[in-house]
């Protein structure tokens, strides 16, 4: 008997228009556990345009920042209520294991709409502009308007929680379309969203497949911007879709993040650190440490260390605590993985250890691979390429400087650490990486008020803090003529207005002229 899960659309629950529903399956066992309601392009376009009588007509863009604050903070307490359950199903949809989804997965959702709460609250949405006489000029920040969010399977309540907070911070409406893989938190947060009393058509969920359900929502004309989390592949047909009508994009995509381990290192702590960047949900992450550039002097017992403690830890069920790897999302992302163990075997890496599918008892059919560790190039394929499994490339470098173009030589830029016993040293090496965030002698601390986000072909645009919160904003800046003292003697049509010194000192600013 499998649960069912509906649509969260126009302030209710729904089935898809088509009546059509997919199974969700737990990776764990590899077994159906819900069917879900399965949106196509009408029902896109029912939450399009609930969504935009939602902005358009409704009380949720005029409302103060501190009122929506307030409603942000209910849901952030609904989370929390239901932290349990959430994390739990997590785990069956996910894979996710259960120590990761009570402590990393849920407290980010409510730490996630908590900071975004508390940028609402300082209602900073007028700004006064420099001086310019015979004029007042300020600036407006107000919502885009309808928000298109769409969101991957690594970290499927986080990333919902990543779009839907900022969006309806702002004052935006927002419709999400979670991956088909893991659609069960995002539905349950829509539904909580619903629950906390948010009007009808601002936060909608409806899971469906990226090529229908997906490509309808970003091309929607009702659609002002679109929120993108996943691979560069698809974030670049979502560019080209977006292009259509100029919406607005806010991309985060792949990763093959350096992990760089300096001869002066603490070796206990560093191994375990580089596996932790690497192997945290089987290297299913975007920032994921998936290339160690190590230390020529330090390289055969960092390397031993490494490959012995991978050995180590436990592959698992996700609701097993014991676990420190689950499984892996789905069949077909084992097979991918397999496919580039396959790939660096005959690109010629040495297999270290693991590179294999992982035997655990009583679950067969679920989807487990070994943590698995390749002596590599960082010109081949497993080091250039997003592998998205637990597949770590060690690479060798002779000094620093070595490290920093090792690493920086690939198309993406978006995390990275630096390992060092010496501070000044560590954050020389930090500042020459060209990615959108760096941890010295730490790995994937993301913390929703600090700017998240990647160079390169690692994205555009950031999530999270007072950046993230300002890419759903759009700026009007206003000009109020004071009196129309200089316009009675200088007609509009006069463009050569003579430039007015300033009655009180003050710093220079260019005296205005018609746009050209
Ligand atoms: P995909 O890019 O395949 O899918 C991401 C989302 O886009 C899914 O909801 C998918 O729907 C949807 N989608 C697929 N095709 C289209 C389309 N043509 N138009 C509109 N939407 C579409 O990524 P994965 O889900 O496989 O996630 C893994 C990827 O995400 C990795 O490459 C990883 O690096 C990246 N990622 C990046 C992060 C970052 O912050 N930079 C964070 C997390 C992941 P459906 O599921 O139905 O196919």
């Amino acid at each position: 008997m499998t649960d069912s899960y509906r649509l969260v659309i126009g302030g209710d629950l729904a089935d898809a228009a088509s009546g059509e529903t997919f199974q969700s399956i737990d990776p764990s066992t590899g077994e159906a556990f819900a069917d879900v309601a399965k949106a196509g392009a009408e029902d896109v376009q029912w939450a399009v345009e609930a969504a935009r009588r939602a902005f358009d007509e409704g009380p949720w863009p005029r409302m103060k920042g501190r009122e929506r604050a307030a409603a942000l903070l209910k849901v952030a307490d609904l989370v929390k209520q239901n932290a349990g359950e959430l994390a739990e199903l997590e785990a069956h949809d996910a894979g996710h294991t259960i120590r990761m989804a009570k402590n990393a997965d849920v407290g980010m959702v409510i730490s996630t709409f908590r900071a975004f709460a508390e940028l609402a609250g300082r209602e900073d949405d007028e700004e006064a502009l420099p001086r310019n006489p015979g004029s007042f000029n300020y600036l407006r920040r107000e919502p885009i308007g309808v928000c298109a969010a769409i969101t991957p399977w690594n970290f499927p309540i986080q990333m919902a929680a990543w779009k839907i907070a900022p969006a309806i911070a702002t004052g935006n409406a927002v419709v999400l379309k979670p991956a088909s893989y893991t659609p069960l938190t995002s539905l349950e947060l829509g539904r909580l969203c619903l629950e906390a009393g948010l009007p009808e058509g601002v936060v909608q969920v409806l899971p469906g497949p990226g090529a229908a359900a997906g490509e309808s929502l970003v091309e929607s004309p009702l659609v002002d911007k679109v929120a993108f989390t996943g691979s560069t592949e698809v974030g670049r047909r979502i560019m080209q879709l977006a292009s259509g009508t100029i919406k607005k994009c806010t991309l985060e995509l792949g990763g093959k993040s350096p992990s760089i381990v300096l001869d002066d290192v603490d070796m206990d702590y560093a191994v375990d650190g580089v596996l932790w960047g690497v192997f945290f949900h089987n290297g299913q992450v975007c920032t994921a440490g998936t290339r160690a550039f190590v230390a020529r002097a330090i390289y055969e017992d960092f390397v031993a260390e490494l490959v012995k403690r991978a050995e180590e830890s436990t592959v698992g069920p996700a609701m097993d605590p014991a676990s420190d790897l689950g499984p892996i999302v789905a069949k077909t992302q084992l097979e991918t993985v397999e496919r580039y163990v396959d790939i660096g075997q005959q690109e010629g890496a040495k297999l270290l250890t693991g590179g294999e599918r992982a035997a655990v008892d009583g679950h067969g059919g679920g989807f487990y691979h070994q943590p698995t560790v390749f002596a590599a190039d960082n010109s081949m394929k497993i080091a250039q390429e997003e592998i998205f499994g637990p597949v770590l490339a060690v690479i060798p470098f002779e000094d620093e400087d070595e490290a920093v173009r090792l690493a920086n030589d690939s198309i993406y830029g978006l995390g990275g650490a630096v390992w060092s016993g010496s501070l000044p040293r560590a954050v020389k090496v930090a500042e020459q990486l060209r990615t959108g965030t760096v941890w010295i002698n730490d790995y994937h601390m993301i913390n929703p008020r600090y700017p998240f986000g990647g160079y390169k072909q690692s994205g555009i645009g950031r999530e999270h803090g007072k950046i993230g919160f300002d890419e759903y904003r759009e700026i009007k800046h206003i000009h109020v003529d004071l009196g129309g003292q200089v316009r009675s003697r200088h007609p509009w049509w006069d463009i050569s207005v003579p430039k007015r010194e300033p009655r009180v000192p003050g710093p220079e600013t260019p005296g205005s002229k018609p746009a050209g």
